[in-house]
């Protein structure tokens, strides 16, 4: 194999490398997005890890959640 093969088999290789590297590291983020996404309530307190994972979208606290649904109950 002449030198300039070596070279590009290896950039070839780097390359690969570099693709796969990309997709774990948007896997990675999309892992970590879905754990932090909305860990906070809007009023800051922590929802509690139980709640995210039996409601994985939930963006309230349960007091918040509580208190908006007593007031949409109460405007409709
Ligand atoms: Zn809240």
């Amino acid at each position: 194999m002449s030198v300039s093969n070596l070279a590009f088999e290896l950039a070839d290789r780097r390359a690969e490398e570099e693709r796969a590297e990309g997709i774990r590291r948007v896997q990675q983020a999309l892992r970590v997005k879905r754990l932090t996404l909305s860990p906070f309530c809007d009023c800051g307190e922590l929802i509690p890890d139980e709640r995210r994972k039996a409601m994985p979208n939930c963006k309230r606290c349960i007091d918040c959640e509580t208190f908006i649904e007593r007031q949409s109950r109460r405007a409709s």
